[in-house]
């Protein structure tokens, strides 16, 4: 579910106390969906406090043990169905704005994160996101950090889910050399997991692709030990 579209069903509720039959739809289902946010910055922050207390009204959190229990039973064994809100590219909003508010709100978080970025100087990380599809909003942007530290996403790390999202927020081609494959998938895994002193186990790639068996990507998503991948529209266990 888009952030736009929780907005609305946000508005939705608030003006209509009897809820419509889209809203309904929309909510119903018994097992696990996803939301997806990047940028979260401070003048948001009312907004999503009201998204995610309107969330918690229907959703639970899922960490990793519910998703394993869920894939090992098939069944999911939460009273609500669960929902997962993913943060992509580890911005320091992320971990100022939204951490908080998802603990006080009792949602886990699932942080996508390429390892790379975190390692960068304050003053090249600008440089870096512009070449490296890392996006942020340039009219509130002050020359300040970009990038979440390290201890801050150990912090997070306690209680909350941290994922690879590739090393440099790199999106794989039919041409992608294998070295560049292996810093990418297994570097990343490798780096966190060092940093953190914990275990990675979902990875993320750029854009929607599906888990293709026998295919070099999947290869090294393998090798590399990962147990989910999780992509635009699905989770996919692979190990
Ligand atoms: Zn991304």
């Amino acid at each position: 579910m888009s952030t736009q579209k929780i907005d609305k069903l946000v508005s939705t509720y608030k003006e209509n106390k009897m809820f419509n039959s889209y809203t309904k739809s929309l909510l119903k289902g018994s097992y696990i969906r996803a939301v997806n946010y990047h940028e979260t910055y401070p003048q948001d922050k009312e907004k999503f406090e009201k998204q995610l207390a309107f969330l918690g009204q229907y959703y639970t959190s899922v960490n990793m043990e519910d998703l394993d229990k869920f894939y090992k039973t098939k069944r999911w064994h939460k009273k609500k169905p669960g929902l997962i809100i993913s943060l992509f590219e580890g911005y320091k909003n992320n971990y100022e704005v939204f951490y908080p508010l998802l603990e006080k709100y009792g949602f886990v978080g699932w942080y996508f994160v390429p390892a790379q970025f975190l390692e960068i100087d304050v003053e090249k990380q600008q440089h870096f996101a512009d070449s490296h599809m890392i996006y942020y909003n340039k009219n509130i942007y002050n020359g300040e950090r970009i990038a979440m530290k390290w201890d801050e996403l150990k912090e997070i790390d306690q209680n909350q889910v941290v994922c690879s999202h590739t090393m440099s927020h790199f999106r794989f081609d039919n041409e992608t050399s294998d070295e560049v494959l292996k810093r990418e998938i297994i570097g990343s895994k490798e780096l966190l997991e060092e940093k953190l002193d914990s275990k990675i186990d979902v990875f993320c790639w750029l854009g929607g692709e599906n888990f293709k068996k026998g295919s070099k990507v999947s290869k090294y998503i393998h090798e590399a030990g990962y147990r989910y991948l999780y992509s635009n529209n699905k989770i996919e266990k692979i190990g």
